[in-house]
């Protein structure tokens, strides 16, 4: 590793906080799905930075968008109204039939509007004491005290106490689960259609069509957390499109402004006006750099991207399923989780990946690959190759 890098990896350690176990590569620069770090190694980026790279690197319609805003005005503030979100709102509304848009900064942020957007419908219709919200188990909604306390994964219920209480935790894929928690103080059920940070586990869509006749019959709020899901990843504007279900709310993040910290939280017939005059608000949210980079994104993603993504998606999975310690795919579009035999492990595979020029990520024990949206066939594949030669190696 050169003297630039190493510089970088020593300051990480002495001035960061210790909150990431990174790997060890310092990335430069890139082009495409191609990434180069400060050695001038080349990867093939299977990660675009958790999901949120849609058009990978060096596009230059999301440069121009940003530097366009840029030369006019960074920010604003709430305060007043603001050119890139409102257009970004409008395509938003007009793309999934939703009818208004709260922007955040960051997933968590997205869901903890959704959670209070669920609970104020109730109350407003209610009265108090109407609140639980029903989350899955394995689900991850975010880090903030109130997201961690949706997220049903026990790791994350540590040492922060106390938690946020009004969750409960239904089985995924047993209808009978969610039907057992429905009582007259359930206000919501919160889920995404594929767990992306519990391994990229599907649900059925029969258990999604469930949920939501549930939350029709007892006029509960249906949201659908798409932070990862959503803006293309799966072959779908947003995934819930494809079960044809009508959420409440639906909430995303990561991938929508092509890199840059953007949340968006959209609202149904049903909850647009539940939030009222200062019952929500945010100093950056809907910044006007990143709103303008999220329509450039959201306005590129039409029926030929989305059968790009599906073509790809079906090539990896043709691909990989024949490769050596595959177990299972799983995931859609470009949203592929890998389980493997128990001869080797994520981690190991994860790392030796990264030393044949492939960047994947991990998500519990499975290896999660999101590659940009854009990938060329040529990219794709040559990810591909150095991936299975890994897993022919270990
Ligand atoms: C990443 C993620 C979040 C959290 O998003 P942040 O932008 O990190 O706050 C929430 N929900 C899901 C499904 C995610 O994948």
């Amino acid at each position: 590793m050169n003297k630039k890098a190493e510089l970088i990896e020593n300051n990480d350690k002495t001035y960061i906080a210790n909150t990431y176990k990174r790997f060890d590569i310092v990335i430069e620069k890139g082009e495409g799905a191609n990434l180069i770090d400060f050695d001038g190694k080349s990867y093939v980026d299977f990660s675009s930075g958790i999901g949120t790279l849609s058009f990978g690197v060096k596009d230059s319609e999301w440069i121009n968008a940003v530097t366009q805003q840029a030369n006019l005005i960074q920010h604003t503030s709430n305060l007043y109204y603001n050119e890139p979100q409102t257009k970004l709102a409008k395509l938003l509304c007009e793309k999934t039939g939703m009818k208004k848009v709260f922007f955040s900064n960051s997933g968590a942020e997205a869901n903890e509007c959704a959670i209070k957007t669920a609970r104020k419908y109730s109350f407003d219709k209610y009265g108090e004491g109407r609140n639980e919200i029903i989350c899955l188990e394995n689900s991850f909604h975010g880090r903030t005290i109130a997201t961690l306390s949706a997220t049903g994964q026990d790791v994350f219920h540590q040492y922060f106490m106390p938690f946020v209480g009004g969750f409960k935790f239904a089985k995924a894929n047993d209808n009978s689960s969610i039907d057992a928690l429905v009582n007259e103080k359930t206000c919501a059920i919160m889920l995404e259609t594929i767990q992306g940070e519990a391994g990229v586990n599907n649900l059925d869509a029969s258990f999604i069509k469930h949920v939501q006749e549930v939350c029709d019959k007892n006029d509960l709020v249906f949201i659908v957390d798409e932070v990862q899901t959503g803006n293309g990843r799966t072959g779908y504007l947003y995934s819930y499109m494809e079960y044809g279900v009508h959420p409440d709310v639906v909430t995303t993040a990561k991938g929508i402004a092509g890199g840059l910290p953007m949340g968006a939280i959209l609202f149904s017939e049903k909850t647009e006006k539940t939030l009222g005059y200062g019952e929500h608000g945010s100093t950056f949210g809907g910044n006007p750099i990143c709103a303008s980079a999220a329509y450039s994104i959201v306005s590129r993603i039409d029926d030929k991207l989305l059968a790009h993504v599906k073509e790809m998606g079906n090539i990896i999975v043709e691909r990989l399923s024949k490769a050596k310690h595959v177990k299972k795919l799983t995931g859609k579009g470009l949203m592929v989780g890998i389980q493997f035999d128990d001869t080797v492990t994520n981690l190991d595979i994860c790392k030796k990946a990264m030393d044949n020029g492939v960047i994947c990520l991990t998500a519990k024990k499975n290896l999660r690959l999101l590659p940009p949206l854009s990938i060329t066939k040529e990219e794709l594949n040559l990810g591909l190759d150095r991936l299975i030669k890994t897993l022919e190696e270990a």
